[in-house]
């Protein structure tokens, strides 16, 4: 798959894009890409578009690679990454034990492995909250977008099972609002299992991911429920032992998991909560 495509309108050594013509900003809710201030006039097409792709100036052309960065750009606007992640990145992930270090190696191989069109397995990162989970997500979210001009979406499950709802409930749109989720080439959902467990949820998850599992295209997910064999406790509101806790499988229903289980790799990710340990730093005396 292709990487690194400079545009050719931008300035080389540009310091805030990388002569890659575009930058990634928080705005309202959600992560942009915005073209750089340095991109000027594109030298290979004059902004038409269009390039030759022989000698023969009349002959075939072809899209030039400042449409290539440009669908770039409409696919990050399209991911639905929250602003808070607009700078989460793999590499910039803080690992903290030996777990971190293979979630994130984890991630780098789907990168590797990945090609449109063919089957791979998704992943699916779990462990308790603050660690991390979702900037793992939107880092593979906004490199495979970026980096490698594939489209995915971002979507955050409870947001997820809202939307369906609404357009349930006017009885119309929810094929779109489905088609988006099912023909992206990558769909990332965050905290599977997350929400009051209706009949209605189960259906909605059921049909999002039999679809997938059905066309053969991959899933990244995150969860704060553990996988394995199903507790028969779904309520995660019971005061229960602990060897009682609900599992993902109790929350997503035996038929979801197990699809989800033959599309993905389930990925720990431990190691000390983050937010206390940022909270702890910033009392920490000088
Ligand atoms: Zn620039
Ligand atoms: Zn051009």
């Amino acid at each position: 798959m292709s990487t690194y495509l400079p545009h050719p309108g931008a300035t080389p050594k540009c310091p805030h894009c990388d002569q890659r013509g575009f930058v990634i900003r928080p705005i309202g809710e959600r992560a942009e890409a915005q073209a750089c201030e340095c991109v000027k006039t594109c030298p290979k097409c004059r902004d038409t578009g269009w390039v030759s792709t022989t000698d023969d100036l009349r002959g075939p052309k072809g899209r030039c690679d400042c449409q290539h960065v440009q669908r770039r750009m409409r696919l990050y606007a399209a991911a639905n990454i929250p602003a808070r992640h607009y700078n989460s990145r793999l590499a910039n992930f803080e690992i903290d034990g030996p777990l971190q270090m293979m979630a994130v190696q984890a991630g780098m191989d789907f990168l590797t492995r990945f090609r449109p069109g063919e089957p791979t397995r998704g992943l699916v990162f779990h462990g308790n909250v603050g660690r991390g989970k979702t900037h793992l997500l939107c880092a593979l979210v906004g490199e495979l977008i970026l980096e490698h001009g594939v489209s995915a979406r971002f979507v955050e499950f409870s947001h997820l099972v809202a939307d369906l709802k609404v357009a349930f409930e006017r009885k119309s749109g929810a094929a779109d609002v489905l088609e988006q989720l099912v023909g992206v080439d990558v769909l990332a959902i965050d905290e599977l299992g997350k929400g009051r467990n209706t009949e209605f949820e189960g259906t909605v998850v059921d049909e999002v991911v039999s679809r997938r599992y059905n066309a053969n295209t991959p899933l990244l997910g995150t969860t704060n429920y553990t996988p394995g064999v199903a507790s028969g406790f779904a309520n995660a509101n019971l005061a229960r032992p602990q060897a009682t806790a609900p599992m993902l499988s109790d929350r997503l229903g035996e038929r979801v998991y197990s699809r989800i289980k033959e599309m993905c790799d389930f990925v720990p990710v431990k190691g000390e909560d983050f937010r206390q340990r940022s909270t702890r730093a910033a009392r920490r005396p000088r």
